[in-house]
């Protein structure tokens, strides 16, 4: 069995994100759906092309065949930051 070394192995880009399960949806007071996530965090799923092209959110089906996909959830990500350390 050959073992590869050198390229490719080793170093593994580590980038925390915290991916969380859409467990429902709503919509805020702008009519903009935001989705439900397992964690109790909203995040607006918006369909804004050209930054955000989500068609999907626009319709029940859609949004229904997003449930329990993941989905970074930048509230936990703030909560995760690293910047705790006291030195
Ligand atoms: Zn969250």
């Amino acid at each position: 069995m050959r073992t590869p070394t050198g390229r490719g192995s080793g170093r593994a880009l580590i980038f925390i994100q915290m991916q969380r399960i859409i467990t429902g949806y709503e919509k805020d007071d702008e009519q903009h759906w935001r989705a439900i996530l397992d964690c109790g965090h909203r995040q607006h799923v918006r369909h804004d092309p050209p930054l955000a092209s989500r068609e999907w959110v626009l319709t029940k089906a859609g949004r229904d065949s997003r449930l329990g996909f993941a989905l970074n959830c930048k509230r936990c990500d703030e909560t995760l930051d690293p910047d705790t350390s006291t030195e």
